[in-house]
């Protein structure tokens, strides 16, 4: 298991084996921080390359659906402890193909084992129930079945955690699968399929593909034999994604973009929430679905916390997050920057006003990366384009609230229903938050941030469509449950059952 770099070509898994594409063609890796450096070149793989994943994933199905679920959690057990002893080398590739900094990479590689530690042993727990029938001498009970072969189609941001949070339920579920990683970011998506096939996964069980979504993600979508897809990326593609599948009865969940609120009332320890904010939004060069992107703030704080908010900003040293004390990397590539550039134009525009940062970072190491400064915006009126509209970079607004219900308001006031976090000490206030804010997770004194594996992830509104992710709930998106009726009475039924 070694970083690719330069020349070297990776190929596409398929059938258990490492294939060259159909196409015979090839797109380089880069560091985003450093763009000289080239981490390999991957698969610009077709339609037949698709195909032949899809193939693969159809003729491996009934043997792995056949298999128990204690050897198939097993199989995932030996890939997390293969992955466990290589944590350094898998924060360093996702450092490198991704930007975030090397401790942010390992903590995203220490929540990936974690999710493959919980599903090594979801392979014992795929309950269905028993109920009551309504007829004597008959045992009434559901059984969990795998769906079958599964598209799994996965964003930049999240290279190693997302994969894993797709693949592990899917293959402890019992669906074979095809995995589409972002042409962006493959390198962490080949690292976890070389542990799989270590770790003794049956060939076809997990194909890899690498190659443009609109290209090979759409055959993925449209093949009848993918009974479901999991989807993790933006609103415009996954609701088009979304619409294609459902017209062919294929199930799917697709968790897209935030635009995530820390509202903030009078009586908050003003310390712990601009800390936690800047975490928030800083974190990972705001390149989260869960980040921070605005703040709403009650008057009695609202000025020392912004005045806290923005001194920590300031001193934030951006670079390359493989340098030692590096707290924020760059924009995952020059379309990205781009989209930050143009969302702090259009918040000038639209009358926000600039508190900190606003530029494209040019000098020293970040001479050859795609550097944006932390930036901050107070003043951002509801409606306007920074308040509404998700930026995925290091760009944060603040908007006033007279009070609490209008933070409540503000809060609410977006397409999107990730994940929100209010800092309060007065119950009343958090409770009436916790019952009225629309979205899938709530984070009450901390930031917005953050997942655990154990427990369901995901949102509502144009967030999220489909079954929540991670936790048991993961695995039993890619199930179906049959429902049984077993006679043991051997006679003629005599009982009402509609
Ligand atoms: P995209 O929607 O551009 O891409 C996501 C994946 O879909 C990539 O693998 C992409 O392939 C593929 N894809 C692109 N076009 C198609 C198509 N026509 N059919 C099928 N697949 C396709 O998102 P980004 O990678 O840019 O990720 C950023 C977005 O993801 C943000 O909006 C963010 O909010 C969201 N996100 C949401 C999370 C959540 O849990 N809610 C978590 C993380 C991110 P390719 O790379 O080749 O274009």
């Amino acid at each position: 298991m070694q970083i690719p770099r330069g020349d070297e070509r990776r190929q596409n898994l398929i059938g258990g084996e490492w294939r060259a594409p159909a196409t015979d063609k090839y797109d380089p890796c880069l560091n985003p921080a450093d763009t000289r450096e080239v981490l390999g070149h991957f698969p610009r793989s077709g339609a037949a390359d698709a195909k032949a994943a899809v193939d693969a994933a159809a003729k491996a199905f009934p043997d792995w659906a056949a298999t128990p679920g204690p050897e198939r959690g097993r199989v995932i057990g030996r890939a997390h402890a293969i992955l466990k002893s290589r944590v350094d080398l898998l924060a360093e590739a996702l450092c490198r193909e991704e930007g975030k900094v090397f401790s942010e990479a390992k903590g995203e590689v220490l929540k990936g084992l974690n999710l493959l530690e919980f599903y090594s042993g979801e392979g014992f727990r795929q309950h269905g129930k028993t109920l009551p029938s309504e007829s004597r001498s008959t045992l009434s009970f559901t059984l969990r079945q795998p769906v079958g072969p599964v598209a799994l189609i996965t964003p930049w941001n999240f290279p190693f955690a997302i994969p894993v949070w797709k693949t592990a339920p899917a293959l402890v579920a019992g669906c074979t699968a095809v995995l589409k990683p972002a042409s962006l970011t493959p390198i962490c998506t080949h690292l976890l399929a070389e542990a799989l096939v270590e770790a003794g996964l049956p060939p076809g069980v997990l194909n890899v593909l690498t190659g443009p979504g609109s290209a090979v993600g759409e055959v993925l979508v449209d093949d009848p034999r993918i009974r479901a897809i999991s989807f993790t990326g933006s609103n415009e593609i996954g609701t088009r994604l979304y619409q294609r599948a459902a017209a062919r009865g294929a199930r799917v969940t697709a968790e897209m973009g935030g635009k995530n609120p820390v509202v903030v009332l009078d009586d908050a320890d003003l310390e712990l929430a601009a800390e936690g904010i800047l975490q928030g939004a800083f974190g990972s060069t705001g390149q989260r679905c869960t980040a921070t992107s605005r703040v709403v703030v009650t008057p009695g704080i609202a000025s020392r916390l912004t005045e806290a908010i923005v001194e920590r900003a300031r001193q934030l040293r951006v670079g390359n997050g493989m340098t030692q004390g590096v707290q924020m990397g760059p924009a995952v590539d020059q379309g990205q920057l781009k989209t930050d550039l143009e969302a702090i134009a259009a918040a000038r525009a639209d009358g926000a006003r600039i508190l900190c940062g606003g530029e494209r970072l040019q000098a020293g190491e970040c001479e050859h990366g795609f550097f944006c400064s932390p930036t901050v915006f107070d003043k951002v009126e509801p409606g306007t384009r920074l308040a509404r509209e998700e930026v995925f970079g290091p760009v944060l607004a603040i908007q006033a609230a007279r009070d609490a219900d209008e933070a409540l308001h503000l809060a609410n006031d977006v397409q999107f229903g990730l994940t929100a976090s209010i800092y309060s000490r007065d119950y009343f206030q958090i409770m009436r938050f916790v019952e009225k804010t629309e979205v899938g997770m709530l984070h009450v004194n901390q930031p917005t941030v953050g997942g655990e594996a154990q427990l369901p992830f995901g949102g509502i509104k144009a967030t999220g469509v489909g079954e929540k992710e991670m936790a048991e709930e993961g695995a039993n998106f890619f199930t179906h449950l049959k429902t049984v009726w077993l006679d043991y009475t051997g006679a003629k039924r005599t009982t009402n059952i509609y």
